[in-house]
Formats: C-alpha cells, sequence, structure tokens
C-alpha cells in the first residue's frame, strides 16, 4: 500500500438549484407523463441520461419541443421562449433556479429604467441568452471589455454577471469597464448577480489546490460553473477537467501524495465517487492504467 491522500473539497457538487431542479422534475416523471426539457436540465450527461430513462426528453430548440409537458432548465430562458410554450398550449414546469431568476429581474428592471445593459457572461450559454431576452433591446453579453465601445451602449449603463461566472474576473471587469466608460456615461450600475453556491465551490477549490500535488475537477466538459472551477486550479497545480473516472490517465495519477477532488454544480456523487474509488484502484494495483 503506498502512502496517498485523497482530500475532497469542502464544497463540491450538486448545488441547491441543481437538487431543486432535478426534484421537480423527478416528481412530474414519476406522474408518468412524458416531459420534453428545452436543452439537458443539468450540464451533465450521466443526469441527463438518468431522466432519459424516466421518460424525460430533451430538444435543444423552442420550435422542437413536443408533448404535453414541456420543462424549462436551471438556467432559465427568456421571456420570448415563454411566449413560445405558451403558444403551444403545453403544461409548463419551470425549474428555472431562485438566483438566475433574481438576475433575470435585476436585467428587467435596468433595461426599464433605460439603462443598456452589459453582462458579463459567455453569449452563447443558454443562461446568458436568458437574459439577453430579459434586458432589453440595448443589452449585450461579452467578456472582454475591448469588444465594447461607447457608441454600443446609452449613457446610463448596467453591469451584471452570469450567476457562475468567478468574483475575481467579474471585478477586474467591472473596474475596466468603469474606467473606460467614465468619460461618457451619466451613471454606471453595477449588480451583483453571483451565485454564493459557485463562490463557496471556487473557493474551496483553490484551498484545496494550494495543498495538493494534483486536482481533479469533475464534471460536464460543457458546464460553465465546472469549467470556472479548472480554471480557478490551473494556475496553482497540475489540474484535470474530466466527466468520469474513465477519462483518467494512470500516469497523472502515480507518485502524488494528495490529490485534491472537487465537482461542478452539476456533478452527482456517483460520479465523484467513481473518481476515488479509481485512483484508489490506480494505487494499490499498479498495473491498472
Ligand atoms: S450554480 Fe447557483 S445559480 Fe446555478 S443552479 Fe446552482 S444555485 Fe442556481
Amino acid at each position: 500500500m503506498v502512502d496517498m491522500k485523497i482530500e475532497k473539497a469542502r464544497e463540491l457538487g450538486f448545488c441547491f438549484g441543481v437538487r431543486r431542479a432535478l426534484k421537480i422534475i423527478e416528481g412530474a416523471a414519476d406522474g408518468g407523463t412524458g416531459i420534453n426539457t428545452l436543452g439537458p436540465i443539468v450540464h451533465n450527461k450521466t443526469v441527463v441520461a438518468r431522466l432519459k430513462s424516466l421518460g424525460v426528453g430533451v430538444a435543444d430548440n423552442p420550435d422542437d419541443l413536443k408533448g404535453q409537458v414541456i420543462a424549462i432548465s436551471s438556467h432559465g430562458v427568456s421571456p420570448a421562449v415563454y411566449e413560445k410554450i405558451q403558444a403551444k398550449g403545453a403544461r409548463l414546469i419551470d425549474t428555472t433556479c431562485p438566483i438566475v431568476r433574481s438576475a433575470q429581474k435585476a436585467a428587467q428592471r435596468l433595461a426599464k429604467a433605460g439603462f443598456g445593459v452589459i453582462i458579463f457572461g459567455e453569449a452563447s450559454h443558454p443562461e446568458v441568452r436568458g437574459l439577453l431576452g430579459w434586458a432589453g433591446d440595448k443589452a449585450i453579453a461579452s467578456m472582454d471589455v475591448d469588444t465594447i465601445t461607447a457608441q454600443m451602449m446609452p449613457k446610463r449603463i448596467g453591469i451584471l454577471a452570469q450567476t457562475t461566472q468567478s468574483r475575481g474576473e467579474f471585478a477586474t471587469f467591472v473596474n475596466r469597464l468603469t474606467e473606460k466608460f467614465l468619460p461618457y456615461a451619466q451613471e454606471i450600475r453595477v449588480i451583483n448577480t453571483l451565485c454564493q453556491e459557485t463562490q463557496k465551490r471556487q473557493l474551496a477549490a483553490e484551498e484545496l489546490a494550494e495543498t495538493s500535488g494534483l486536482m481533479f475537477v469533475i464534471g460536464g466538459h460543457n458546464s460553465a460553473n465546472t469549467r470556472r472551477l479548472a480554471e480557478v486550479c490551473s494556475p496553482i497545480v497540475e489540474t484535470h477537467h474530466i466527466e468520469n473516472a474513465d477519462e483518467i490517465d494512470a500516469q497523472w495519477v502515480r507518485g502524488k501524495k494528495k490529490i485534491g477532488i472537487t465537482a461542478g454544480a452539476s456533478t452527482p456523487d456517483e460520479a465523484i465517487e467513481q473518481v476515488i474509488q479509481r485512483i484508489e484502484r490506480i494505487y494499490n494495483s499498479p498495473g491498472d492504467q
């Protein structure tokens, strides 16, 4: 037996928004009604496959949604999508996370008050696409201040963030944007829409990375909050973002004294346990690749 320690971050895995969304969907699926979700309920293939076995299908486009029950994911959607679903006459199950809902309301308030809204986030992410819909026709989403010019925005500017962005990067973005727009703007208003669950996971991952020889970040490759965890750990220590235990290369693990584990907000406990078991197998059976 080789002396090696595996430690889990003190905050990792399913957040309350994801637990809530799954409870709602699984409860509805129990009723035996076929459910069609707009996009995956969470960005995790294992979870989506389990829901599929309960009769929960996925459509990527609102126009492709079928069936009598349509569900919206924890990432939320724009008002236009609500209208499309309503036009289909289907029953709506809305699992939008309450924290995302608050960000949508903040975007809507700013737009109604005449602000041009800037969302710090990935323009193609479902949550950001939804937020843009609430933020009015002068809204833009960007992660790069250089792409935003004074001509694009009115004199009053509202700034908010995709909920899963990192606090440090949002602060840098706000500082740079404020510096750039102060010569033109009459008012700059910042709303902190960051999710504290995500922030706690990022902080715990960072602390663990500092005392580990290797970090595994477990979660969907398309999961924004999981990618952010990997970005937080990578500058500190060798870090691998994996979706499941099969992606582990035994060479990464060998010779390490302490391995840290963290996981995105949509990663189920089983995936975390399978990774831990695989690491232990590699250590205990040197032939395991
Ligand atoms: S990460 Fe935060 S915002 Fe996203 S679903 Fe979980 S609790 Fe909600």
